[in-house]
């Protein structure tokens, strides 16, 4: 394959430009800023990626908590823009944990020779556009100042952890954390009491792990989700060569699917036209979990409400049959009264349900029958009860979409930043540009569709790149993402919500609308058009030349 070899220092200026440090800085070494190095550098871009992490992985490289697994399948959940890449790589399983995730990408940047790019352990405090030169200045936490044409945020979407306010936690004598900040020299929780508040997708992989050797285990719960086992399975030399015979229509698969997915579907018959016994027949057969069975049984579960009803039911029924004790079962269970299924993202559990009848595992209900006081110095005191622990995860969950961007200012040409900005409507055109942010880039921002990530990362990653292309090829100095583009992007994206049945998350604290912040109302942040429809429209939008961006040039 071909790997450049050549560093952000030595990328030559072209000629003609003003000086700046590097043509572009991005944020975040995750997927995004792997993908970015690769397709920026090969337009011929100097690149700088900055990451306050002491390792490339982003998201794989915060959240190592015990468990700790991709919810896509492997061999999808990766970078498709080279095919050696895909071929030489080898998955050991389904979902592989963090770890395995984190080696891939050590053997992305590792291959591409990507590292001379990379700047780890610094952490961008402050970015402002200068409206005189059109550049960006991007400061660093040691005070460093860097300034570029291009600023692209690659944080992540799911990245900027929610710490409730919960009375006394500053008192707790042991390691209290947020699940996203585990230690990453690892904490030792064998024979040790462990507190889990939360119980979303990260609690859900992270107890049967826990269970395996803590003396003890509590989840306290607010509201039980639907929970689809997701059936790992070892990758056997078979199933591998099958994939790499047939990578190529994988990753468009993943292209063409609603949720960037290599699943089989559209399956073309609904859950409401088929008969009972009929449905329930192709429920059972298909129920090898994951999100497949949602999107591979019939095509209306999130479309119909009587359809996500029927599979609603299903789920339970599933779940309850699980745990042993018909009350924690009851516990542990949503209802459809309360909420549909992907009214909030249903977990992936790898034994969670299952946790619960070992002695070691217990499940605390915050809601209705003991919510929490405060934490102690020693444990969680409820209503009813004060729990003694050695060690509190906060698996309390992300500012999703929006909280990376607001976590320090990122000035704009008004001066107003981000959050300022945000405050209501988080407002943006297709996820990757904002008005009155010119020069800047979001992947996978607001208002982008909720997919595979790095199907979504490596499609939002071309379209910058083609923009970038049609600047330097056309000699712009500035594009300044157009207001009415921006404004009818989010009252598409806001009619599309309202008639899904996503919208019921602001009911249930869906990180999906922001309902789980308590500083910020409820708001629309994904595009549920179809993720496919959405890589469309971003082909679309390069192929008319960025019809949503105005490209100006300085006079000289
Ligand atoms: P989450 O789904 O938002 O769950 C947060 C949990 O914390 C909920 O149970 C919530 O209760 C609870 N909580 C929040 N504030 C609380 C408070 N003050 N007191 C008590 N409980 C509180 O967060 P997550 O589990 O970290 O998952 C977020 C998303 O990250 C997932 O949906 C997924 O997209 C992504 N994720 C992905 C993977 C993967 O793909 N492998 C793994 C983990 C996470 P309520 O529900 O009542 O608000």
């Amino acid at each position: 394959m071909t790997t450049e070899n050549r560093s952000a220092s030595e990328t030559p200026q072209k000629a003609g430009r003003p000086q700046v440090d590097y043509d572009a800085i991005v944020i975040g070494a995750g997927f995004a800023g792997l993908a970015l190095i690769h397709y920026l550098r090969k337009a011929g871009l100097s690149v700088r990626v900055f990451d306050r992490a002491s390792d490339i992985g982003g998201t794989w490289t915060w959240n190592r908590y015990p468990g700790a697994a991709t919810d896509s399948e492997s061999y999808y959940y990766c970078l498709t823009f080279s095919k050696e890449l895909l071929q030489e790589w080898s998955w050991t399983k389904r979902y592989p944990d963090w770890k395995e995730t984190h080696s891939y990408m050590h053997f992305v940047a590792d291959k591409c020779d990507m590292w001379p790019h990379i700047q780890l352990n610094t952490e961008v405090v402050d970015a402002k556009y200068l409206d005189d030169s059109g550049r960006w200045q991007i400061t660093t936490g040691n005070g460093d100042t860097f300034t570029c044409k291009y600023f692209i945020s690659g944080m992540g979407m799911i990245s900027e952890p929610v710490i409730p306010t919960i009375e006394g936690m500053d008192r707790f004598k042991g390691p209290l954390f947020h699940s996203a900040r585990w230690p990453q020299e690892g904490l030792d929780y064998a024979g040790k009491r462990v507190g889990v508040i939360g119980a979303g997708a990260t609690a859900v992989q992270m107890v049967p792990v826990l269970a395996e050797t803590a003396a003890d285990v509590t989840v306290f719960q607010r509201t039980p989700n639907y929970i689809l086992p997701a059936m790992q399975q070892p990758m056997t030399p078979e199933w591998e060569k099958e994939i790499k015979e047939n990578y190529e229509a994988i990753v468009a698969k993943c292209r063409n699917h609603v949720f960037g997915m290599a699943f089989d579907s559209p399956v073309g018959r609904n859950a409401v036209d088929t008969p009972e016994e009929e449905r329930r027949r192709i429920f059972e057969e298909n129920w090898t979990g994951s999100f497949r069975w949602v999107f591979e049984t019939f095509d209306d579960l999130l479309a119909n409400p009587e359809a996500n009803r029927m599979a609603s039911e299903f789920i339970i029924e599933k779940m309850k049959e699980r745990v042993k004790d018909p009350e924690l079962a009851e516990l542990l269970t949503p209802s459809f009264d309360d909420y549909p299924l992907f009214a909030k993202r249903p977990p992936l559990d790898h034994g969670y349900l299952e946790a619960f009848n070992r002695d070691n595992v217990h499940l605390v209900d915050i809601k209705d029958r003991e919510p929490i006081v405060r934490i102690t110095e020693t444990g969680v005191r409820t209503t009813e009860n004060h729990y003694e622990f050695d060690i509190i995860v906060l698996a309390t969950g992300f500012r999703a979409y929006t909280g990376a961007l607001e976590a320090f200012p990122i000035r704009g040409r008004s001066g107003q930043t981000l959050r300022e900005k945000w405050q209501t409507v988080s407002q943006c055109i297709m996820g990757v540009c904002v008005a009155d942010f010119p020069n800047m880039f979001v992947v996978t921002g607001p208002q982008a569709p909720f997919a595979n990530l790095p199907t979504s990362i490596e499609q939002n990653v071309i379209w910058i790149t083609h923009c970038i292309e049609k600047m330097e090829r056309e000699g712009y100095d500035v594009f300044k993402p157009r207001r009415e583009a921006e404004e009818a992007w989010t009252a598409h994206t806001a009619e599309i919500h309202a008639q899904t049945l996503m919208a019921e998350g602001d009911k249930v604290n869906s990180w999906m609308m922001g309902a789980n912040l308590e500083d910020k109302p409820p708001r629309v942040l994904i595009y549920f058009g179809g993720a496919n429809n959405y890589y469309d429209l971003l082909d679309q939008s390069a192929n008319e030349g960025f019809p949503e961006l105005e490209f100006e040039k300085f006079a000289s």
